[in-house]
């Protein structure tokens, strides 16, 4: 009699942790071990969900932007200043963009966009012997085919386009300006962005550039590795180190 009352009173115990009672039986000693037991479990439980929602609550307050950095045909394969992987890497940026694993509160891209070579700008950017370093090919320029967005790369409809090297070379898409003259830091500004992801072309350049500047207008800054791409290897890895040292995130 005894053990049957007790195996009735000790119930049922579920996987997480919860004891049924059977109607009409009384707890026990081993069985309001369980409920303390439980009790403890559950405030355990309830203060790691406070903790969830503190963190939650958190990365919504982070307001984030995504810059993609000039993902233009000239800088893919086929392009006149191509860049390996180029066209792996705008995929790549719609598919990270399509899962929605990070929530932007703007995307923008830049564009490399400079005036035809011979024409009334003086523009030291393009050498017909480039040294590949502070002179290149010509490339993007205005209106041309090699300075449309990759096809590979899908942004939002309500993607902001950055315009830059109208004037000058223009590595970072800070010395850019949207269609309402607004330039980045403006914009990002206006938005009330903090924190920004960086991804495109080329890691060495324009990435490292805008990067360092979005570091230096006091954004928080995150440049996805898989999501870029370099002109050279040594020049590459130079280029992460200096951002690295500059408090930037290379994740
Ligand atoms: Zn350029």
């Amino acid at each position: 009699m005894r053990s049957s009352t007790k195996r009735a009173a000790t119930g049922i115990i579920l996987a997480g942790g919860l004891v049924l009672l059977r109607p009409g039986t009384h707890a026990n000693s081993a069985a309001r071990h369980q409920i303390d037991l439980v009790g403890r479990r559950l405030r355990q439980v309830a203060g790691r969900l406070r903790g969830v929602s503190y963190r939650m609550r958190g990365r919504r307050e982070m307001r984030r932007a995504l810059i993609v950095v000039d993902v233009q045909n000239d800088f893919c394969p086929g392009g006149s200043l191509a860049v390996e992987n180029g066209d792996i890497v705008a995929s790549r940026i719609s598919q990270w963009l399509a899962s929605g694993d990070e929530h932007y509160e703007r995307v923008v891209a830049t564009m490399d966009w400079h005036p035809p070579p011979g024409g009334p700008v003086p523009f030291a950017h393009f050498s017909d012997n480039p040294d590949y370093a502070t002179t290149w090919p010509p490339h993007c320029i205005q209106g041309s085919a090699g300075a449309d967005l990759h096809p590979n790369l899908s942004l939002p409809a309500d993607a902001i386009i950055v315009r830059k090297g109208q004037a000058a070379a223009a590595y970072s898409g800070f010395e850019g300006h949207d269609e309402q003259d607004r330039s980045l830091a403006e914009l990002l500004r206006s938005a009330g962005i903090d924190s920004v992801d960086v991804v495109g072309l080329a890691t060495d350049y324009c990435v490292k550039a805008t990067a360092m500047d979005a570091k230096a207008n006091g954004l928080s800054v995150r440049v996805l590795s898989r999501l870029i791409a370099g002109v050279a290897p040594d020049s590459t890895e130079r280029a992460l180190d200096e951002m690295r040292a500059a408090g930037v995130t290379v994740r």
